[in-house]
């Protein structure tokens, strides 16, 4: 039996920091990983340009994430500072983009994932070493005994990269309900016809939840930022949980197609302008609100005659466009599971220590990354979460 001090579950960004961390306290570290290389998910981040935190002053940062007073001591501990200069020390510089995203200046996240290999000199990595037990005094598939034991399995999603919904049994520590996150939806709408169209800064909403964003039209739904980033609210308002049942979908969204008109603005403009430009098409029209190429698509779901003249539109057809510019919906009948980018829910927050990692029912087990209940919306705040509890994790479980 080999014996180590730390063995790492996972060789994902989380498992990778905490090899980090826990190597400058201790030399008996080890990584397990099931595939026969580290980083699977890792080098598909950000398209492949690896979107690897963000850049938000660290208190606005924390307010986006719903669980932010678990992850603050993590956060003040290993800073974007630290994370960052771990890879400016060996030559790769970073990126700002829209709303403080950060990206390496090559766009490779390959050149991020070769640097984080790098610090692991001094850590044992075995490959294709996939952990299906651990017993009480923690001996891994009857193999490797260790004296703390970091589990960073990650989550449910992408499993061709490495996650198994299988390992939140691995310890008994308590779980929240296993659920989609950031994950495109799929509409009972056709919209082949429309693919591969964008909107632009339209306000989507579910219930009472409103995400300003793009919405881009996939061949079987709905995806893009806006889309995306709502669909957590939606996913955490279904009930179910994925290690006992699927969804149920009976849902609908809509979408705000004219945000800076308010449905009194529409009606003055439109009773003023279908007398102007009564000769007027109303496709032609439309074009003042709508992208062009949507517009066949937006009056066939409305019921409305493109064709018609602004002057020849009763009432009721005003009222309707109005109706529809302002609140388009979608029936939504699944979600596109297969490109859901994190999983919502995970080890219970509330039997872990976020000063440590270490779960308080277990001693010397600590958890890190996706496979705990944590997760942001897009915009590097998911490897954000990785790479912080990942340090503190390793940090904790080599200083004790
Ligand atoms: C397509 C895509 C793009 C994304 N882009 C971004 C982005 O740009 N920015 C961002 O912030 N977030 C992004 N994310 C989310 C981000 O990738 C994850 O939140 C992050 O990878 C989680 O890190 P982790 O180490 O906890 O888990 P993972 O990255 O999933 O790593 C877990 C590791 O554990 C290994 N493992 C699993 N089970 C076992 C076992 N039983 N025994 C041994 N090893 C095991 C796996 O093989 C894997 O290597 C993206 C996700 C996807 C799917």
């Amino acid at each position: 039996m080999e014996e180590y001090e730390i063995a790492i579950i996972g060789g994902g960004p989380a498992g990778i920091m905490a090899a980090i961390a826990a190597s400058q306290n201790s030399s008996s570290v080890v990584l397990l990983e099931k595939n026969s290389s580290l980083g699977r998910k890792f080098l598909l981040t950000g398209g492949g340009r690896c979107n690897i935190t963000n850049q938000k002053p660290i208190k606005k940062l924390l307010n986006i994430y719903p669980q932010k007073n678990f992850l603050k001591h993590s956060f003040f501990t290993f800073t974007n500072e630290m994370l960052l200069s771990l890879f400016q020390d060996k030559g790769l510089n970073f990126i700002e983009e829209d709303e403080g995203r950060i990206f390496p200046m090559s766009e490779k996240s390959s050149d991020v994932l070769d640097i984080l290999t790098d610090y692991l000199d001094d850590v044992v990595i075995t490959y294709n070493f996939e952990v299906s037990s651990i017993t009480d005094d923690f001996i891994i598939n009857d193999k490797i005994k260790a004296d703390k034991i970091i589990l960073a399995t990650g989550g449910i999603t992408y499993p061709q990269t490495g996650c198994n919904i299988k390992n939140y049994s691995l310890t008994s520590q308590p779980l929240t309900d296993i659920k989609y996150g950031l994950v495109p939806l799929i509409t009972k709408e056709d919209l082949s016809d429309i693919a591969g169209i964008t909107l632009y800064d339209v306000v989507i909403s579910y219930k009472k939840s409103k995400v300003k964003g793009n919405v881009l039209f996939s061949h079987v739904g709905l995806t893009g930022p806006g889309i995306i980033n709502l669909s957590n609210e939606i996913s955490q308002g279904l009930d179910y949980n994925l290690l006992e049942n699927d969804p149920d979908f009976d849902i609908e969204i809509a979408i705000d197609l004219c945000p800076d008109f308010t449905r009194e603005d529409l009606k003055e403009k439109f009773t003023n302008d279908f007398q102007l430009k009564g000769k007027t098409m109303l496709k032609n029209y439309l074009k003042l609100f709508l992208t062009n190429n949507f517009i066949d698509f937006f009056l066939a779901q409305s019921d409305l005659d493109g064709e018609i003249q602004l002057s020849k539109i009763n009432k009721k057809s005003k009222n309707r466009l109005i109706e529809n510019l302002k609140r388009f919906a979608f029936e939504i009948t699944d979600f596109n599971r297969d490109l859901s980018k994190v999983t919502i829910g995970g080890v219970d927050l509330d039997n872990i220590n976020p000063k440590t990692m270490e779960s308080t029912l277990i001693p010397n087990l600590y958890f890190a990354g996706e496979v705990l209940d944590l997760h942001g919306p897009t915009g590097g705040y998911n490897l954000k979460i990785a790479f912080s509890t990942g340090y503190l994790a390793g940090l904790s479980a080599s200083e004790k």
